[in-house]
């Protein structure tokens, strides 16, 4: 079978559990809106959620029709496959635990369970649980490093992608249907983000390097989200002159909210699209980001 055989029969798999999919580029990061997609804040814009484009607007792509799936694939054969996560049917309705060694992670038999898992080309591992039903927040793991949660508006990336670094392949290790959350693991999840999540001055980042203090006096810091929001329409609003500077303040506004509970991937995945609105190439989006990340104390 081919490497584009292969991805479509899991793409395929996946979508015939109801689990809908997308692709990302090559680099992990989200497709390029195609030219007639008109770009957000500008003349003719939609809602990503309407857009009936194949690949545009990162997740809001995501599907389970096969017949735009081959599409998908035959347009961009070397894709990632990605899944939403989250409540179904818009996500696959699931939560994913994803474990990253290399900050700290791992697995606690004391508080998750065997369930679906996948080993991932990081050397990590995603446990894959069924979706409670009510809304779960994409966020670090309250309390432990190197441990997120992607559930609403979060995707994680499947197997058989290849991991755009290591060049290791992502694989099912467990391959039984996601089974419910344990009671403990439910009850960390649903916690409520505010008082778990905010940094002070007394109390050190758990989940991220330590050294920089959000400043528990910025409101908006409690609303990662809307942070999120101010962030990218300042991006958008942005005079020609001004944006690749803007683009890099609004990348540590969102390293705030990323460490106030907002998903990392889904920061960086709208970061990059702002970004590329802006008319910015990827390597000076990269840039930004990486410099604003690094200065808000935030690996990228
Ligand atoms: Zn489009
Ligand atoms: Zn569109």
């Amino acid at each position: 079978m081919s490497q584009t055989d292969v991805l479509l029969h899991a793409a395929v798999a996946a979508a015939g559990r109801g689990w809908p999919v997308f692709l990302l580029g090559r680099s992990k990061r989200p497709l390029a809106n195609c030219p007639q997609c008109p770009k957000r804040g500008q003349p003719g814009a939609h809602a990503p959620e309407a857009c009936t484009h194949l690949t545009c607007h990162g997740f809001y792509a995501a599907t389970t029709a096969i017949d735009r799936i081959e599409a998908m694939i035959a347009t961009h054969p070397d894709g990632l496959l990605a899944v939403r996560t989250g409540a179904s049917p818009i996500g696959a309705g699931v939560v994913v635990v994803d474990i990253d060694p290399r900050h700290g992670g791992r697995y606690d038999p004391d508080l998750m369970a065997p369930t679906r898992c996948a080993a991932t080309g990081n050397h990590g591992w995603h446990l894959f649980y069924r979706h409670p039903g009510h809304p779960v927040l994409s966020r670090p793991l309250p309390g432990r490093a190197g441990v997120d949660v992607k559930a609403d508006g979060g995707y994680v990336v499947l197997p058989p992608s290849i991991h755009p670094i290591t060049r290791h392949q992502y694989r099912w290790v467990d391959e039984r249907n996601a089974e419910g959350m344990p009671p403990r693991l439910t009850e960390l999840v649903l916690s409520p983000p505010a008082a778990e999540a905010i940094p002070s001055a007394t109390s050190p980042l758990r989940t991220r390097p330590a050294g920089v203090c959000v400043g528990s006096a910025d409101s908006q810091i409690r609303h990662p989200a809307k942070l999120v929001d101010v962030c990218l329409a300042r991006v958008r609003n942005a005079p020609e002159g001004r944006r690749r500077v803007t683009l890099y303040g609004a990348a540590r506004g969102v390293a705030r909210a990323i460490h106030a509970g907002f998903d990392p991937d889904t920061g960086i995945a709208l970061l990059t699209e702002a970004g590329r609105d802006a008319d910015q190439t990827d390597r000076d989006i990269h840039a930004a980001i990486t410099d604003a990340f690094t200065a808000e104390g935030l690996t990228p």
